[in-house]
């Protein structure tokens, strides 16, 4: 298997999902709240992801754009959850970097007195490996 299966099928595990079956009717983007700010967004991400594309994604602004409220996965008619391949890249490219993406010491930095208590956990969890 050359490295660029080999990352496809890495991401595929960690998703537990299948890209097949999507039919490409954008409505996970349509319906995502950042997909204007997003280079990649989720019907996208999700052809890129089937096409073997990984490598092209890890570089995407969109794993941390996304903000895990999984409105695309609601909306999705053929149970894709696209959702869970951008966390999967998310997680194979902080892993790459060998650390976590945010450190805890710097949190404090990023927090604003309206921020949801439940926006911090996710983001948390985003950044971490
Ligand atoms: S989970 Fe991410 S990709 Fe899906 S709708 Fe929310 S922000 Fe968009
Ligand atoms: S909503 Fe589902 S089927 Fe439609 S483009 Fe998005 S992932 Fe594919």
């Amino acid at each position: 298997m050359n490295e660029r299966e080999t990352l496809k099928q890495t991401v595929l595990a960690i998703a537990g999902a299948n890209p097949r079956k999507c039919m490409k009717c954008g409505k996970c983007t349509g319906a995502c709240p950042a997909f204007d700010e997003m280079e990649v967004p989720p019907h996208r991400f999700v052809s890129m992801v089937e096409e073997g594309r990984v490598e092209e994604l890890l570089g995407t602004r969109s794993l941390w754009l996304c903000l895990t409220c999984f409105a695309c996965v609601e909306r999705c008619p053929r149970g894709v959850v696209p959702a869970r391949f951008i966390e999967a890249v998310r997680l194979v490219q902080v892993r790459c970097q060998g650390q976590n993406h945010l450190k805890a010491e710097q949190i404090p930095d990023a927090l604003d007195e309206e921020l949801p208590q439940q926006a911090i956990v996710s983001a948390f969890r985003k950044y971490s490996k």
